[in-house]
C-alpha cells in the first residue's frame, strides 16, 4: 500500500470497526478510525499531524531511551505477535489501559505504523508483562502504587467476580464512555464487547438511561427499569439497572458503575402469576358456592360475592373484620368452629349447619361447610379456608321426599288396614244372617211357628250390611266430586228428635240419650236425608265409643245466625294428635282396635263433606278417657239464604 492510493487506504480504514491509530514514519498521527475516536475521546481531525506521544502519558514518551512508538515496534516480534499492555491518554488527560498491537509497512515518507487498540476488561497482571516487571510497574501505576503480589491476587479475584457474576457489570468514565464490561453485560445488550467498550453512553437514544448516567455522574445512585432497545443491536430486553458513582481517593466522581439484570424471566413469571391470580380471583368471585379466607386471627382476608351475600353484607364490610363483627352472635358460634379447626390443624368437611344452629335471624337456611387450615410452603399457618354451600333447597327437597315417602307408606298401610277391616266388617253380619235364615227355613219347612225377633235380628244384620255398602258408595261419591244434595227448608230440631227416637228404639239399651232442644224451632236449608245421616252417624259413634254406658247428650241451640248441634258422649275420647285427621277417609284413631270396635273410618269423612257443602262446619272437642263432643254448625234459614246457593241437583249419584 502506498500514499498514491491513499483514497483507497482511507476507505479501508473507515470500514474497520476496531479502534486503530495510523502514524507515519515521523511518528505523527495520520488517521484514527471511528472506534478509536470513541475510545480515546479525540476526533481524527484534532489529532491529524500531531505526534503520537500526544496519546501517551509523559512518563512513557521514552522507554529504555527509545521513543515509545519505535520501542513498541521493536518489541512486537519478540512478543510473538502478542499485544503490549500500556496506558494511552484520552482527551482530557485520563489514562486508559489498553492492549496495543503494532504493525508496520512502507519506507521513508511512505512508512505507516498501525496501532490496533483494545480496551482491557482484565486486570493488568493477567497479560504477560510487556515491558518487564519494572517498566510494567511504571506504566501501570504511574509510580504511585507499589507493586505487590497481594495487589495482583486481589485483582484476579475482582476479575473472577466480574466475569462470573450473574449480572451485567460495566464501568463508564466521566465522558461517559464505557471503559469496561463483562460478557454477561454484552449478552444482555446483544452486542460484542468490542463494540460496547468505547461507546459513549450519551449517544444512546434512550433519554431515561441518559438521565440516569448524568445523575450518577452528579454523585447519585440511580435505577433504570424498563425495556431497553439496544442501539448496537436490534435486541429489546426488559432490564433492571442500578447505577452508582465511582469516586477517587479525593471523593471526586471519576465515572460510574452499572449493574444490569435481564428481567424477562421475572416479568414472564410475574405476568404468569398475575394471570393466575386474575383467574383465581375470577373463579373465586363468580363461583356458585361461598368461599373465604381468614387469617390466623380469624379476620376475613378474602371473601367472594356469594358468601358475602349469604352473610347479608357486602364484601368490603368483611375485609379485616372477624365473623362476630359482621354477623353478630351467629358469628361467635362460627368463630368457635373456626378456632377448633385452627387449633387441631385438621380440616372439617361437609359440616351441616342451619341458621337455627347458629341463631342467625331471617328465614331458615341450611349450609354444608368445609373448613381447612392453610399452610405456607415453610409449614407456617397462614389462616383458614372456608367453602360454604347453601343446601337449603336440597334439604327442603329431602324433607319433602321423606314426607311424601311417609305419606305413601301411610297410604299403603291405610289401604291394607281398610281391606282387612272392610272384609271383616262385611263378613261379620253375614254369618249370623245366614244362620238365622237357615233356622227360619227349617222351621217353615216343618210347619213350626217363627219367632218375629229372629226375623228382626236377621233384618238388623241386613241393615248393617246395607249401611256399610252405602258408606262405601257415599265415600266414593265424595271422593269423585261430592254427594248430590236436594235442599229444602228443614226444621232441624224435629229432624234431630226423629233421629234420636229411632236410635233409642234400635240401640242396645245400655246407654241413655238425652235431647236438649232449642228454645224455639230452628230452620235450616238442607237435604233432610243427608242431615239425618250426619246426626245419626254422630249418635252411632257416641254409642259405639262409649263402652261404659252413660248418657249421651244431644243439644241444639241457636248461635247468631247459626244452628249449633252438639253430640256429647262420656266415652273413650280421641288422642289430641289424632283429632286433626278424624275427618280423613279411612281414618280410625289409634285407641280403637278392630276387634273391639267395628267401622270403616268413613262416617266422619262423609259427614264432613255433607256439612261443608251445606255451608257449615264440623269439629270435635275430646279428652282421652273423658269423652268427646262433636259440634255441627249450620247456617239458619231464611238468614242463610243470601250466603247459600239455591237448591240444586248435584251431578254425582
Ligand atoms: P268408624 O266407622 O270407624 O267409626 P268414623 O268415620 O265414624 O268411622 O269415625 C272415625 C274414627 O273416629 C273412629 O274410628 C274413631 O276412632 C273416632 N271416633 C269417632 N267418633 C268417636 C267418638 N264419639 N268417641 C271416640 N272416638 C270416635
Amino acid at each position: 500500500m502506498t500514499c498514491s492510493d491513499g483514497g483507497e487506504f482511507k476507505l479501508l480504514i473507515e470500514a474497520v470497526a476496531d479502534p486503530l491509530v495510523v502514524c507515519d514514519g515521523q511518528e505523527r498521527i495520520v488517521h484514527l478510525t471511528r472506534a478509536a475516536e470513541r475510545l480515546l475521546g479525540w476526533t481524527a481531525e484534532e489529532l491529524r499531524g500531531q505526534p503520537f506521544t500526544t496519546l501517551v502519558p509523559q512518563r512513557l514518551h521514552h522507554v529504555e531511551g527509545c521513543p515509545v512508538l519505535r520501542y513498541l515496534l521493536q518489541r512486537q516480534p519478540s512478543q510473538g505477535g502478542h499485544p503490549t499492555l500500556m496506558p494511552l491518554q484520552r482527551h482530557g488527560g485520563e489514562e486508559l489501559l489498553l492492549e496495543v498491537t503494532t504493525g508496520h509497512a512502507g519506507e521513508g515518507a511512505h512508512e505507516r505504523i498501525v496501532l490496533s487498540l483494545r480496551r482491557l476488561p482484565e486486570a493488568p497482571s493477567f497479560t504477560p508483562e510487556p515491558f518487564g516487571k519494572d517498566v510494567s510497574l511504571k506504566l501501570w501505576h504511574s509510580g504511585h502504587v507499589a507493586a505487590t503480589r497481594e495487589f495482583n491476587v486481589a485483582d484476579r479475584l475482582y476479575q473472577l467476580i466480574t466475569d462470573n457474576a450473574p449480572l451485567g457489570i460495566f464501568h463508564f468514565d466521566r465522558t461517559p464512555v464505557i471503559t469496561l464490561c463483562n460478557d454477561y453485560f454484552a449478552r444482555i445488550i446483544g452486542s460484542p464487547k468490542q463494540l460496547l467498550i468505547g461507546l459513549n453512553l450519551l449517544t444512546l437514544r434512550d433519554e431515561r438511561i441518559k438521565d440516569c448516567i448524568r445523575a450518577t455522574l452528579q454523585g447519585e445512585h440511580t435505577c433504570y427499569e424498563q425495556s431497553y432497545a439496544s442501539v448496537t443491536s436490534t435486541k429489546v430486553t426488559p432490564v433492571r439497572a442500578l447505577f452508582a458513582p465511582c469516586r477517587d481517593e479525593h471523593g471526586e466522581v471519576g465515572g460510574g458503575v452499572g449493574i444490569i439484570e435481564d428481567v424477562s424471566e421475572q416479568l414472564r413469571a410475574e405476568e404468569e402469576r398475575a394471570t393466575q391470580a386474575a383467574l383465581v380471583a375470577t373463579l373465586l368471585r363468580t363461583a356458585p358456592i361461598g368461599m373465604a379466607f381468614l387469617d390466623p386471627q380469624m379476620r376475613y382476608v378474602r371473601i367472594n360475592d356469594m358468601l358475602a351475600s349469604m352473610n347479608g353484607q357486602p364484601v368490603e364490610e368483611h375485609i379485616g373484620r372477624k365473623p362476630h363483627e359482621v354477623l353478630g352472635r351467629a358469628g361467635i358460634r362460627m368463630e368457635q368452629v373456626f378456632q377448633g379447626v385452627l387449633d387441631s390443624g385438621k380440616p372439617l368437611e361437609q359440616l351441616e349447619l342451619s341458621s337455627q344452629d347458629i341463631r342467625m335471624e331471617g328465614p331458615l337456611r341450611h349450609w354444608a361447610i368445609s373448613l381447612y387450615p392453610v399452610h405456607g410452603q415453610d409449614g407456617r399457618l397462614l389462616g383458614l379456608g372456608a367453602v360454604v354451600e347453601d343446601v337449603t333447597e336440597r334439604k327442603q327437597a329431602e324433607q319433602e321426599r321423606a314426607r311424601l315417602f311417609r305419606e305413601a307408606q301411610e297410604a299403603v298401610r291405610m289401604r291394607d288396614d281398610f281391606l282387612t277391616i272392610a272384609s271383616h266388617e262385611l263378613k261379620t253380619p253375614l254369618t249370623p244372617l245366614s244362620l238365622r235364615l237357615a233356622n227360619l227355613e227349617r222351621r217353615l219347612e216343618h210347619g213350626q211357628p217363627v219367632d218375629p225377633s229372629a226375623v228382626r235380628h236377621a233384618r238388623h244384620h241386613l241393615l248393617r250390611l246395607t249401611a256399610l255398602i252405602n258408606d262405601l258408595l257415599d265415600a266414593s261419591h265424595v271422593q269423585s266430586g261430592g254427594l248430590a244434595l236436594h235442599r229444602q227448608p228443614i226444621q232441624l230440631d224435629s229432624l234431630a228428635e226423629r233421629v234420636i227416637h229411632l236410635a233409642q228404639g234400635s240401640h242396645d239399651g245400655v246407654h241413655h240419650i238425652e235431647f236438649h232442644p232449642p228454645p224455639a224451632p230452628l230452620q235450616v236449608l238442607g237435604d233432610p236425608y243427608r242431615l239425618e245421616q250426619v246426626i245419626s252417624n254422630l249418635l252411632e259413634n257416641a254409642l259405639q265409643y262409649s263402652p261404659d254406658g252413660g248418657t249421651i247428650h244431644v243439644s241444639l241451640e241457636p248461635r247468631g245466625d247459626l244452628a249449633l248441634l252438639s253430640v256429647k258422649d262420656p266415652g273413650i275420647g280421641i288422642p289430641a294428635d289424632q283429632q286433626q285427621h278424624l275427618f280423613e277417609r279411612y281414618f280410625r284413631a289409634r285407641n280403637v282396635s278392630t276387634h273391639s270396635y267395628g267401622g270403616l273410618g268413613l262416617g266422619l269423612y262423609i259427614c264432613h263433606d255433607i256439612v261443608e257443602r251445606h255451608g257449615g262446619r264440623i269439629w270435635v272437642e275430646s279428652d282421652v278417657g273423658h269423652g268427646s263432643t262433636f259440634h255441627v254448625a249450620l247456617p239458619t234459614y231464611p238468614e242463610a239464604q243470601a250466603g247459600v246457593a239455591p237448591p240444586s241437583e248435584h251431578p254425582a249419584h
